[in-house]
């Protein structure tokens, strides 16, 4: 499986949310019924990246309906299997940002899976997804302070060469003050997300750490995106000097691959030993 990616032969996507269903994952509907050596699977899901341009799909489908299980994390199946465009349906979506990278709905009517393309064990695919979410989310945050510096980088460049009333703009402290808040932000989130990323490295048990990277980087981008916007005034708005577009991506980030409110619940829930609230 992974051979052909890495060497770009093949695309894949990742097909978990659905439009009734987005963060109670164990509430999908999609369903995989096991016909001899294969599974027949009809459903529909949204919101998949690179679904346009997929070769491959990793699935996550219910194997076993959830009336007929003890826990609602059993009976969800995984698959990696071909994206064939004869039974799916790819729709693109129109969003805010992100443009280089396609988001789509996805309706998958009688596609058929051989049963070799099943992810270990039937019915553990929601144990399995589990294992990805946390690099995921730290990968994510890295992502955050890569945005974020890069706004400040550009904001600071600006501010020393655009002159208004006879001096840069980045010698008043209003235009400099919010810029070097969100600097000692940043670099301070991303001590997180370094010490986040250092315990899945070594084998470690790093939840609360990569929900906190997450939660913390997203907002970091949010804070320094807008403050760059600000310091370029008229031209943080325009196209042309990129801004605007690191403010729309920074915004995603708090939305997916998971919203703050999960963050904080499964903060509070693992590191305060709180009841779960969800
Ligand atoms: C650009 C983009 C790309 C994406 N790519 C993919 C992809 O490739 N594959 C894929 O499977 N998905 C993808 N997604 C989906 C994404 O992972 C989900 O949108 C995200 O997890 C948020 O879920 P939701 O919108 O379904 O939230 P919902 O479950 O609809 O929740 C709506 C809001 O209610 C809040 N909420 C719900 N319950 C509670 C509660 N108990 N307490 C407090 N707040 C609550 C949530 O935090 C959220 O803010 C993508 C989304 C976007 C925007």
């Amino acid at each position: 499986m992974l051979s052909p990616l890495i060497a770009g032969d093949e695309k894949a996507c990742f097909a978990v949310t659905e439009p009734t269903t987005g963060l109670d994952t164990t509430k999908l509907k999609t369903m995989a019924v096991r016909q001899g050596d294969r599974y027949i699977v009809h459903g529909q899901k949204v919101w998949i990246s690179t679904a346009q341009v997929a070769h491959k799909m990793l699935l996550l489908a219910r194997t076993t309906p959830l009336e007929d299980v003890t826990n609602p994390t059993e009976g969800l199946s995984l698959f990696y299997t071909d994206l064939d465009r004869d039974f799916v349906d790819v729709r693109e979506i129109e969003k805010m940002g992100r443009k280089a990278v396609d988001s789509n709905e996805v309706f998958i009517d009688g596609l058929p899976i051989p049963a070799e393309d099943l992810i270990g064990e039937e019915g553990k695919g929601f144990r399995q997804i589990l294992y990805g979410l946390n690099p995921e989310r730290i990968l994510v945050a890295g992502e955050c302070i890569g945005i974020a510096r890069n706004a400040l980088t550009r904001a600071a460049q600006y501010a020393n060469e655009r002159v208004v009333f006879n001096r840069p703009i980045g010698q008043n402290q209003g235009v400099q003050h919010p810029l070097a808040r969100a600097w000692a932000r940043v670099e301070a989130v991303n001590l997180m997300v370094m010490h986040a990323a250092a315990l899945y490295d070594s084998g470690e048990a790093c939840g609360v750490e990569a929900n906190a990277a997450k939660l913390l980087a997203a907002d970091a981008a949010v804070e320094a995106t807008e403050a760059a916007q600000m310091a370029f005034g008229r031209f943080g708005y325009a196209k042309e000097y990129h801004v605007e577009r690191l403010v729309r991506e920074a915004l995603l980030f708090r939305i997916v691959p998971v919203t703050p409110q999960m963050l904080l619940s499964f903060i509070a829930e693992k590191a305060l030993g709180l009841p779960k609230s969800y």
